[in-house]
């Protein structure tokens, strides 16, 4: 019996390949122009840094990690988010000395044991954000604008929904007076939602379930009950998205799934996708790179699903970006097919896309795998045309065809042909 893949993981194949790369691509792109540079950090982490970080009472960290001991004991985890790792790595490799600001970016997978269904896998991949070292709400307005250019560069549409959590001086009293509100109605609630109301009462407001947010209509919501200085600074998110013409909706009830998150979270939400919308997610975390032992750096990120921007494009029908060679080259007996294969690795060098067929196939065979194969060229060369000095260039879409004389040394083919197709 054939071995088969894990649950929720999946092969990204050949035809899917060039959607990933053209997203991956124009991301790259957008975050470079933002002035943000890469980071790569490691899958796997010591367990406590997630739980320390995310939060022991989360989803994630109670039911959704891969966690397990390694063969010296120690306890370690599949990374489920990017955030904590490259905090980790800016407090362990002092990026801080760099500059006061640091835009940093990452790509790559990450892994939460959830149920799988149409968009959510157990090993997924994000692209992620982190800007550390400035309090400002032009910073926030800044990370928003890096999500809503990829989408724009990339041909997406989703809304915007942001929202304010407060900070540690304002949030433990709105936690107190949500506590109140849901003590009185605790038995109308489903299992969940009555445990969370004593260990993490905001995730109430995020239940599924919508028996649970009929309850939740008249919840009290936090956006009433920010300290000034929460008020003020997301007065002033929502009016620099307004002058960057971001358009966006407040959705007070939106509290993310992940403990570090203060004053600003935001979501990106598409109603393409079913019950899948979140194509991105992402907030404000001041107060983590100290609790994590690194020094008082306010911060703020966002991830956003790849595999979600991968749907959605195909299902706008993008899903055919082929590979293109510029050049397939025939050939036709044995010296030819020697020659030829030379010829191959000197236009190769010289930068261009080749492929040639090495089975001794029919020409008929062969003009076959270069229109299969997207060629732009096909270039003949038989025995004939080598004692002859000249081959015969088709071109693959008009059909027409050039007979092109080559100069005596075998050196200076590449280049006479290189010339020929450009394109
Ligand atoms: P969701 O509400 O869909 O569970 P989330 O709040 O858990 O999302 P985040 O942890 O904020 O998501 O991750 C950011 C983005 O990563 C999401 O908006 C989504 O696009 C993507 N994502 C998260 N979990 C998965 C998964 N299991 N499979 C595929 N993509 C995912
Ligand atoms: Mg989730």
């Amino acid at each position: 019996m054939s071995i088969k893949a894990l649950k929720g993981f999946k092969d990204i194949l050949p035809d899917e390949a060039g959607l990933w790369q053209f997203i991956e691509q124009t991301a790259r792109d957008v975050f470079h122009r933002y002035g943000l540079e890469e980071i790569k950090v490691p899958i796997l982490e010591k367990t406590e840094l997630f739980v320390r970080t995310i939060g022991a009472s989360t989803d994630i960290v109670e039911k959704e990690m891969y966690t397990f001991e390694d063969r010296n004991g120690s306890l370690i985890t599949m990374r489920p988010e990017g955030t904590a790792s490259v905090i980790r790595a800016y407090i362990e490799n002092g990026l801080f000395v760099r500059g006061a600001v640091q835009r940093l970016y990452t790509i790559g997978p990450m892994f939460r044991h959830e149920r799988p269904q149409k968009g959510r896998l157990r090993q997924f991949h994000q692209m992620s954000v982190e800007v550390l070292g400035s309090n400002s709400a032009r910073i926030d307005t800044e990370v928003m604008a890096i999500a809503w250019q990829i989408l724009q560069d990339i041909g997406l549409q989703a809304s915007l929904e942001v929202n304010s959590l407060g900070c540690a001086a304002c949030r433990p009293s709105f936690k107190e007076i949500l506590q109140e509100f849901l003590q009185e109605r605790l038995s109308h609630l489903c299992d969940d939602c009555q445990r969370r109301s004593n260990t993490n009462p905001l995730r109430v407001l995020d239940c599924k379930s919508e028996h649970c947010q009929a309850e939740y209509v008249s919840a009290p919501s936090i956006i009433d009950h920010l300290c000034q200085g929460c008020r003020d600074h997301f007065e002033e998110v929502k009016q620099t998205l307004s002058s960057l013409n971001i358009s966006f909706a407040v959705n007070p009830k939106m509290v993310r799934g992940l403990d570090y998150y203060t004053r600003t979270t935001f979501e990106l939400i598409t109603t393409e996708l079913g019950a899948q919308g979140a194509i991105g997610a992402g907030g404000r975390y001041d107060g983590l790179v100290q609790q994590l032992g690194g020094p008082e750096v306010p911060g703020i990120g966002f991830a956003m699903g790849m595999e979600r921007l991968v749907m959605l494009l195909s299902q706008k029908g993008h899903g055919e970006i082929s590979h293109v060679l510029d050049l397939f080259l025939i050939t036709l007996g044995e010296k030819a097919h020697e020659k030829g294969f030379i010829l191959m690795q000197m236009l190769r060098a010289q930068g261009l896309r080749v492929m040639m067929d090495h089975e001794g196939r029919s020409m008929k065979n062969q003009l076959k795998q270069a229109d299969k194969q997207n060629a732009w060229f096909a270039l003949i060369l038989g025995e004939r045309e080598l004692e002859n000095l000249e081959v015969v260039l088709k071109d693959m879409h008009s059909g027409e065809q050039e007979l092109i004389e080559l100069a005596p040394a075998f050196e200076d083919w590449a280049p006479v042909i290189k010339q020929k197709i450009k394109h």
